[in-house]
């Protein structure tokens, strides 16, 4: 898993909030909740399909969201 930034990240909505919301699960639908007005979502969600995230929120989706999606359409379909 990487944590390189990306050059979109510096627009995402989630910049200067709590990390704990998005990769604790803590409070999933706040992280939902800011998803839902980011500029980037589209790339952040292709971001955690293509690499496999397995926790947090990305993209507005959890990680079960994610694993359902990956499970459905094969992980070889984000690479
Ligand atoms: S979609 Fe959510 S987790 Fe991804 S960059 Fe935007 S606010 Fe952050």
């Amino acid at each position: 898993m990487s944590f390189d930034m990306e050059p979109w990240e510096a627009d995402a909505a989630c910049v200067g909030q709590d990390p704990d919301v998005f990769f604790t699960g803590s409070d999933e639908k706040a992280a939902v909740a800011v998803c839902a007005s980011c500029p980037v979502r589209a790339e952040c969600l292709a971001l955690a399909l293509r690499k496999g995230f397995e926790f947090g929120v990305f993209g507005g989706y959890t990680a079960t969201q994610r694993k359902t999606m990956r499970r459905k359409k094969g992980a070889s379909a984000y690479v």
